[in-house]
């Protein structure tokens, strides 16, 4: 099983605190949300997990942290002043703004039951060419219109990647293939933002930039896929929820030759043909962006293409003595969407045995934003108190561990469940006579009794499955 609706993960978060409304006590932004105590946590545990596996288990790739501000010729030259841009639809009548091509994800405003152009009611204009970049001004002097103090924040983080090409090959001594990986902020001033934290303005990017030659860029594209489809899976995205799309020719990036959109069942409620939307893209970007911020390419009437960049990002391969530009193979994940789809696929409900409907969170333990939490079963007993609270700090360093304490038992199982903590360690009055307390798993419900000093090495065993 997995959640019904995003609505169900709106009000779980809500409740439990992982996600909660940006400026909620302004009346919110409607775009913008806030990672509350445990959705920070599964955030950083996901982010850890896309790091550990490509930058430290794989030995073919480099991290990378680039500025959000970057000079303007970078967005200039990556062709994203130009060309990234959305249509966009006003209406007449209910005078709102909405992306063409997005029109079915919102309700017209004026009339519930319809999409926006759908009711014979709605007027909507023309469409025009709207840029997604948030602009700012740098410098104190600027004045908000002045084309010399103009800068952006960036929509992607790939290209603080291709800029850098040149300083991590040099010094980090690699030969091609190999890959650039950068975790950071992106910022898009959508349209139609919304679907939680779906669409956002500002939103977190996973982002690889594969490096190899054009001749091995369609397997490199293959390879990355199918990896990538496994460490979805890893951290607990179910096959089944997951669906490729070949972007047609038509509809490709200015930078594209191939793109694949994975795309996950985040709207399980709608029509079988609506159910899906992008999670992650992956583009062959061919070597444009390295090219085109380059000094050295010429036109055919033989002018530079690029006469503001200083650098070559070239590569030159000493075994066939060629220089060339590589080509790139990008997959890039949205940090928001992968956290959506990991609580809609964990979401479960279960019957207990007094018929009462419980939520389980069945998060993968590397996800869960607490591994472990200690519960007292007697909070008037010092010696009980004592004790949980010692076992909580001797597990702490090795595992994300919580003391709780603020309500009869039942209630403290079921919260943990909900927020999808593997393991309820309980001490009890016996605790104190045999130095052992239980242990109780989120998805079967089935205790153990392990003894104190076991407790650590059982839990990491179970833990790292
Ligand atoms: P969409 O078609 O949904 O607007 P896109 O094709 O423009 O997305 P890309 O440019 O391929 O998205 O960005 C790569 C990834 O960044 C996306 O797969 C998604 O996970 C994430 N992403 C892009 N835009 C947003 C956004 N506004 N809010 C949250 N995540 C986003």
């Amino acid at each position: 099983m997995s959640a019904p609706n995003i609505e169900t993960i709106v009000s779980l978060s809500k409740r439990r605190g992982f996600v909660f409304p940006a400026s909620g006590i302004y009346g919110g932004l409607g775009s913008a949300w806030d990672y509350g105590p445990l959705g920070v946590e599964l955030a950083n545990n996901i982010k850890k997990s896309w790091w550990n596996w490509l930058v430290y288990e794989r030995d073919d790739i480099e991290g990378l942290d680039s500025s959000i501000i970057q000079n303007r010729l970078v967005w200039k030259y990556s062709g994203h002043e130009q060309t990234f841009h959305d249509p966009l639809v006003d209406c007449r009548k209910c005078k709102k703004r909405f992306r063409l091509d997005k029109l079915e994800d919102v309700q017209c405003p004026l009339h519930n039951e319809f999409h926006p152009g759908e009711s014979p009611e709605c007027s909507l204009t023309e469409a025009r060419e709207f840029n997604l970049m948030f602009r700012t001004t740098l410098g104190a002097v600027s004045s908000d219109d002045d084309p010399a103090a103009l800068a952006y924040l960036r929509p992607e983080t790939a290209q603080g990647i291709f800029t850098n090409f040149g300083n991590v090959l040099n010094t980090s001594r690699r030969k091609i293939p190999f890959g650039i990986a950068q975790i950071g902020k992106a910022f898009r001033n959508e349209i139609t933002p919304g679907n939680f934290i779906f669409r956002t303005l500002e939103f977190e990017q996973m982002e690889l930039e594969y490096f190899c030659k054009p001749d091995e860029a369609s397997q490199v594209f293959e390879s990355l896929l199918e990896a990538y489809t496994e460490w979805m899976q890893k951290i607990g995205i179910s096959k089944e929820n997951l669906l490729l799309y070949e972007v047609e020719p038509e509809k490709l990036a200015h930078y594209s030759k191939r793109t694949v959109d994975v795309m996950y069942r985040f709207f399980p409620e709608r029509s079988a043909e609506s159910q899906w939307d992008e999670l992650m893209g992956i583009a062959n970007r061919t070597d444009f962006d390295l090219k085109s911020h380059s000094k050295k390419p010429e036109d055919t009437e033989g002018k530079r293409i690029n006469p503001d960049s200083t650098e070559d990002l070239s590569y030159f391969d000493p075994q066939t003595n060629e220089r060339f530009y590589p080509y790139v193979i990008e997959p890039s994940i949205g940090v928001n969407r992968t956290l959506l789809a990991v609580m809609m696929d964990a979401y479960t409900e279960k019957t207990n045995e007094k018929g009462e409907m419980r939520v389980i969170l069945r998060l993968a333990p590397e996800m869960a934003p607490i591994k472990v939490a200690v519960l007292p079963l007697a909070k008037n007993k010092p010696e009980i108190v004592e004790l949980a609270k010692r076992i909580k700090r001797e597990l702490q360093p090795s595992m994300r561990t919580v003391y709780d304490d603020t309500g009869g038992i039942g209630k403290l199982y079921a919260r943990q469940d909900e927020i999808g903590t593997p393991f309820c360690v309980t001490v009890d009055h016996q605790s104190l006579e045999d130095s052992a307390v239980t242990v109780r798993d989120r998805d079967t419900w089935e205790q153990e009794r392990v003894g104190v000093d076991a407790l650590q090495t059982y839990l990491s065993e179970r833990l790292n499955k």
